[in-house]
This record gives structure tokens, C-alpha cells and sequence, in this order.
């Protein structure tokens, strides 16, 4: 089982770098200033791989910030072997001085962490239980009433997110959508996924997910 787990995630370390090489010379999906190895990294993860975005379009359309996105991205990026090994990859190919694990390259577009916030969120992720807030108890199967379904089989997380952002954006405000999703990284894919995008994990069951549209 632990060979397992290690061999796959060498497999998606590798296919996230083949991905990052393709979208080598992107620019932004919304304002076409041309975007790095990160911030296409950032956006594989938060689900606009078809549309690399920069950190700044990124997070306006998330109604967030730059700064705000990145310590629970960070947080993302470290526990997931794959994708720390991409950004670290991102961090050789651009050649670039990293401090608290931020690439000086991401300062330029206005994000900064401090070693404080990053702290914070660490904490933040440890203190949460399936993404479901320590604080919140999930909510009784009998009370969630899913306005929407979808299987999605063993779709990997990028093109998981990818399809979910796509589907929520064709959604009222506040529609549940109950997802089945089998893939082996979902059990931690998602709850980060939510935390990160803003939509509400209301209650977890691998593979069963009840997530709510943010408003
Ligand atoms: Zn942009
Ligand atoms: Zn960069």
C-alpha cells in the first residue's frame, strides 16, 4: 500500500511538470500578461488548468486576494508530494530566491505572505478534520437535500476541480451539489479545494461529497 501510494504520486509529480512544460510561455486566461510556472501551478490546482490564470485575475475571480489565496495554496502544495515537487520544480526552472517557500517571482503581481500567515494556516489545516471545520458539525445526511448530482468516477483532481469550478459557475448561489468521486486524493483534494475556492463542504462520506455554491 505504501509503495502504491508513492509510486502514484511520482506519476502525477511527473505528468503536473509535463503539464507545466507544455504551458511553458502562457499568458492569462483574462488579462494575457504573460504568467509563470507557478501561478500556472496555482491554477491547475484551483481548477482553471484550461484557462492558466494569473495570481491577480486568479483571486478577483474568487473574489479573494492574491495574498489571501496563497498561505492555504502553500499549504495545498506542501502535503501533496506532487505538487511540491512541481513547485519546487517551477522554483529551478525560473531560477528564482524563495522565501517561506513564496518565489520572489509571485511578489512583483502583489503576493507576500508572512511567516505568520502561513503559520496561521498550517494550524488552520491541522485543526480541520476533512476540511469540515472543527467548529461545524457536518450536516445530518437527512437534511441535505442535493439540488444537483454528479458522478465523476476516478477523475484526477486537476481535471476534477477543473470540471466542478465549471459546474458551479452554471449554478444558482447556494445549489448543493452531491459529487461521487473515487479518486484517491479526493478524501483531501476537495475539503482543501472548498477551503481554498470558498464553496461549502457541508458533509464528507468518500466518495460521497455534499458541497454547496458559495453565495
Ligand atoms: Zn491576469
Ligand atoms: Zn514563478
Amino acid at each position: 500500500m505504501e509503495t502504491q501510494s508513492r509510486a502514484d504520486s511520482d506519476i502525477t509529480a511527473e505528468a503536473l511538470i509535463k503539464e507545466l512544460q507544455r504551458l511553458r510561455d502562457a499568458h492569462c486566461g483574462q488579462c494575457h500578461t504573460p504568467i509563470c510556472h507557478h501561478q500556472v501551478l496555482m491554477s491547475m490546482a484551483l481548477g482553471f488548468k484550461n484557462a492558466p490564470h494569473c495570481a491577480n485575475c486568479m483571486a478577483r475571480k474568487l473574489d479573494s486576494t492574491p495574498s489571501d489565496i496563497l498561505a492555504p495554496l502553500m499549504t495545498y502544495f506542501d502535503v501533496r508530494d506532487c505538487y511540491r515537487a512541481a513547485w519546487a520544480w517551477a522554483h529551478e526552472q525560473e531560477n528564482v530566491e524563495v522565501h517561506n517557500g513564496v518565489p520572489d517571482c509571485l511578489s512583483t503581481c502583489g503576493v507576500a505572505a508572512s511567516p505568520q500567515e502561513l503559520n496561521a494556516e498550517r494550524e488552520n489545516v491541522q485543526n480541520t478534520s476533512l476540511g469540515v471545520h472543527a467548529k461545524e458539525t457536518p450536516k445530518p445526511l437527512d437534511e441535505l437535500e442535493a439540488h444537483s448530482d454528479w458522478d465523476a468516477g476516478a477523475m484526477s483532481c486537476g481535471d476534477l476541480v477543473l470540471e466542478l469550478r465549471l459546474r458551479f459557475q452554471s449554478m444558482p448561489p447556494k445549489t448543493i451539489l452531491k459529487l461521487c468521486a473515487s479518486d484517491i486524493s479526493a478524501p483531501q483534494d476537495l475539503p482543501a479545494w472548498c477551503r481554498l475556492t470558498g464553496h461549502k463542504l457541508l458533509r464528507a462520506e468518500p466518495p460521497h461529497y455534499w458541497i454547496q455554491r458559495k453565495e
